[in-house]
């Protein structure tokens, strides 16, 4: 970040403000992470803070500090509005571009005159901010919080709450610090955190070991609709709304399955394709490993993006119209 954007930032922050913190649509552990961490800190320095999200969050991070608070957008459209529009300043995590918000939501954004600050690691961002913190080196935004933090000369602030947001989006995002990405700076951050009391073994049973028997049933059934294109090193796997709703489907229950698809062995591109009858679409996500740069694949033909070697999609077609697609496409490619 520019020493100049610093410097303006922390003048901002100086008297208390009317702050809106925005994670993502269907926001992960880093998008929740980072911006409930961020909504902690602004507390500590007086401001009026709040998060809203474009819609609900998964259960599985229902139990992080201060997620009781947040608002979500598509419950409260007319409250939430009003929050915005009386908001000095509106911070933008995990994300770059205002569609990732969600159709309306992202018409009340672009209407507004506030002043946007985005910290977020994704590739090609949009110049709606004022403050641009945007670098796709770090293996999660939550990483850039606490660099954002430290470079406001304010880590002392940092604490077991904050710090327990901040673990756990660099823990999501980093497929628990596997992801490239990780570096030995993403290390050292976390061993402050666990000095100062992040419960780094507790933690990651709350997120990923506190399955219901019916999601274990869904993840079964996509492993064993998975489908290998040995030739192109790729394999990819489906799950129609019919399979979602025998298995009661609830937000968060796809979380992780797509990276199923790249533990065979010689498999460095996989896809998983989830139906979504209520939004008529196919949301997609893309995994690789190595060179594949799947944000671009996301882009050229599935309206996406994202990182490297994790990015997402979506089609608007049938699920058998867009599996011929993705299988034609793939038959093109050199991987
Ligand atoms: P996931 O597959 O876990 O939903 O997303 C993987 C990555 O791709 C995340 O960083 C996410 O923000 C990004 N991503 C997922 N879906 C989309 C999309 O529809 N558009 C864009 N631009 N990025 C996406
Ligand atoms: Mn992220």
């Amino acid at each position: 970040m520019k020493i100049q954007d610093i410097e303006a930032i922390a003048l901002l922050l100086a008297t208390p403000k009317k702050i809106v913190i925005i994670p993502h649509r269907s926001p992960d552990g880093d998008a929740m992470g980072s911006t409930l961490g961020l909504y902690h800190f602004l507390l500590k320095y007086n401001h009026e803070a709040v998060v809203i999200a474009p819609n609900e969050f998964p259960d599985f991070l229902a139990w992080l500090p201060g997620s009781e608070t947040v608002k979500i957008f598509e419950k409260d459209k007319e409250n939430c509005t009003k929050i915005l529009q009386e908001a000095d300043l509106i911070f933008t995590l995990d994300f770059n571009a205002f569609h990732r918000v969600g159709n309306e939501m992202e018409k009340v954004l672009t209407e507004l005159k506030s002043t946007y600050i985005m910290i977020d690691h994704h590739q090609k961002p949009d110049d709606y901010a004022a403050y641009t913190y945007s670098d796709t080196g770090f293996g999660s935004t939550c990483e850039m919080l606490y660099n954002f933090i430290n470079f406001l000369d304010k880590k002392n602030a940092i604490d077991k709450t904050i710090g327990t947001c901040i673990y756990t989006g660099i823990l999501t995002d980093s497929g628990s610090f596997r992801f490239p990405g990780t570096t030995g700076n993403t290390h050292r951050i976390v061993a402050e955190l666990i000095d100062l009391g992040v419960e780094n073994t507790k933690i990651p049973n709350l997120l990923f070991e506190n399955s219901s028997y019916q999601r274990l049933q869904l993840l079964g059934r996509a492993l064993q609709n998975m489908k290998v294109l040995a030739h192109h090193n790729t394999s990819y796997t489906t799950l129609t709304q019919e399979e979602l709703n025998s298995f009661e489907y609830v937000k968060g229950d796809t979380e992780g399955i797509v990276n199923y698809g790249l533990s065979i062995k010689g498999i460095v591109f996989t896809a998983i394709f989830i139906e979504n009858t209520d939004e008529k679409i196919i949301k997609i996500s893309f995994r690789s490993q190595g060179d594949f740069d799947v944000n671009q694949f996301a882009r050229d033909h599935f309206n996406g993006g994202g990182h490297r070697n994790a990015a997402g999609g979506r089609s608007e077609v049938s699920m058998e119209e867009t599996i011929v697609k993705f299988e034609n496409l793939v038959a093109q490619l050199t991987i």
